[in-house]
């Protein structure tokens, strides 16, 4: 059996036309059903539904083979556990060019973050992205006091909880309807397919099939 670990929303979406390349189709309409493993037409390949955050786990632990999540959630998972050597046993052969966005920082209209910077000013920030956010902002020798939050980002600095936030952007809609400015592009996101490396060993052979399929998908775009 090969399971592969996917979070419901744009990611399962996505990833949808890339199973289909590789010949696997999901037999249940996740959104449709309370189930979360889901059987697809080939009798050997299940999908379980986990939150986006816990992919990374399960497919570092074995409880998948494979994995499809996004780059913010593979750089937070090894740097909230202490750095590459944490990301151990989990290979991560292909970026899939799916769920794109950028990863930003954004204050209120009107507020100086130039200046701010500029005078040496200790930023308080809120975010998902902690270990994202202290690895920027130590690299550019900015003092911040970070804010960990699980939602709605965009709240902090128009509630006076923080100066500033870093948060996923795709449009930049969100930011504008809240009367947000992007101020600084920290990288550019995407969705990484991520694999057991000791299943890729036991099961070599249906695994590399799948990857090769997503491989020539991406390739064609
Ligand atoms: P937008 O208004 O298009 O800039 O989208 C921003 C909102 O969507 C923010 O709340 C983000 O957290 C979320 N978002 C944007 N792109 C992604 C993505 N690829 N994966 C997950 N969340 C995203």
């Amino acid at each position: 059996m090969i399971t592969l670990a996917l979070s419901k929303g744009r990611i399962f979406d996505e990833t949808l036309p890339l199973l289909k390349a590789a010949g696997i189709e999901v037999l249940d309409d996740p959104d449709k059903t309370r189930k979360l493993i889901l059987a697809t037409n080939q009798p050997d390949v299940r999908v379980v539904l986990v939150r986006a955050t816990d992919v990374p786990t399960y497919v570092q632990y074995g409880g998948a083979d494979l994995g499809i999540t996004g780059l913010d959630t593979l750089l937070e998972h090894g740097m909230e556990w202490g750095g590459a050597a944490s990301n151990a046993g989990l290979y991560q052969p292909l970026d899939l060019q799916i769920a794109k966005c950028r990863i930003s920082v954004a204050v209120r209209e009107g507020f100086d973050y130039a200046a701010a910077v500029r005078q040496g000013a200790r930023l308080t920030v809120a975010t998902k992205y902690v270990a994202i956010a202290r690895e920027f902002f130590a690299a550019k020798g900015v003092h911040v006091d970070l804010i960990k939050l699980y939602g709605s980002m965009e709240l902090a600095p128009l509630t006076g909880l923080a100066d500033a936030i870093v948060d996923l952007v795709s449009t930049g809609n969100t930011l504008k309807a809240n009367h947000l400015v992007e101020v600084e592009h920290i990288m550019d996101i995407s969705s990484r397919l991520v694999v057991n490396q000791a299943a890729l060993k036991l099961k070599q052979e249906p695994i590399r099939r799948i990857i090769d399929a997503f491989a020539s998908v991406v390739e064609s775009k």
